[in-house]
């Protein structure tokens, strides 16, 4: 799961547009009928040949990792323009920019309008049940990692073994709570494949840093072993590896002999 680059927005024109939706479905009335608008209006514009949509999808695009790979699993190539916050649940949010990331369908469908929020220190579901009335659901914080405003990373920490996340805060607590319901709800642990391609991505980016050093040190241009290493999927496999090299022998040879690479500006130099 990946941070989305912050300060990117599709153009000014496709923003407006997105203002006009909203007011669509605000215009709409009670609850009940906003939330049957929305979802109604956002089949109808989210299409190739709208313009607003195919902005906030090129804008979209070019925050994904890799070959637009999803933002919640870091693997599948993303082409649904995902809700954070369920448009199912809140209306008020279908379409603003701020509540949209690219996701593959794995990630997206099995979360479908799985959301919770904070009830004191407890997690409390705000799906809603089939058939249960269309009401507004509670307030409070909200217990999923948002990763429009929020690092993941500040919350979750890859084990380099098991390939699993796990949470960085002690148990009990808020952030602990966030990082397991966010794992849960995505089953960012849960599906073999995804460790899998983590463990793959991490052979790929040690081979790369070798690759850089020999290049380096042999007075060759490193910029496209670099280049490589920023295409390279499964960022956060890599960011892992700033973070932990210390902790395992194998990186603390080359982070040691290449110390360049431990700085977070590496890739962008
Ligand atoms: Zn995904």
């Amino acid at each position: 799961m990946i941070q989305l680059a912050e300060g990117i927005a599709p153009p000014q024109a496709a923003l407006d547009a997105l203002k006009r939706y909203q007011q669509e479905v605000t215009d709409a009335g009670k609850y009940s009928e906003q939330v049957v608008k929305a979802k109604e209006r956002f089949s109808a514009y989210n299409k190739k040949g709208n313009l607003a949509f195919d902005a906030v999808k090129v804008t979209l695009t070019a925050m994904c990792s890799g070959a637009r790979r999803c933002c919640y699993c870091e693997d599948a190539p993303a082409d649904e323009v995902e809700h954070i916050w369920p448009k199912d649940l809140y209306p008020e949010r279908a379409f603003r920019w701020e509540n949209y990331l690219y996701a593959c369908g794995p990630c997206n469908g099995p979360k479908n309008n799985g959301f919770a929020i904070f009830q004191g220190d407890a997690v409390r579901s705000v799906a809603r049940k089939p058939m249960a009335p269309v009401v507004p659901p509670p307030t409070g914080d909200t217990v999923l990692i948002d990763p429009r405003y929020e690092d993941p990373l500040e919350f979750l920490i890859l084990d380099l073994k098991t390939w699993r996340f796990q949470a960085s805060a002690p148990e009990g607590t808020r952030d602990e709570r966030r990082a397991t319901y966010t794992l849960t709800l995505l089953h960012l642990n849960d599906r073999e494949y995804l460790r899998q391609a983590r463990e793959e991505a991490f052979e790929g980016y040690v081979a790369l840093l070798e690759k850089y050093i020999t290049r380096r040190d042999a007075g060759k241009d490193t910029q496209p072993t670099r280049g490589a290493l920023r295409r390279r999927g499964h960022p956060t496999v890599w960011r892992e590896m700033q973070r932990q090299w210390d902790k395992y022998d194998e990186l603390r040879s080359l982070f040691g002999q290449a110390p360049e690479a431990q700085s977070k500006d590496f890739l962008e130099a």
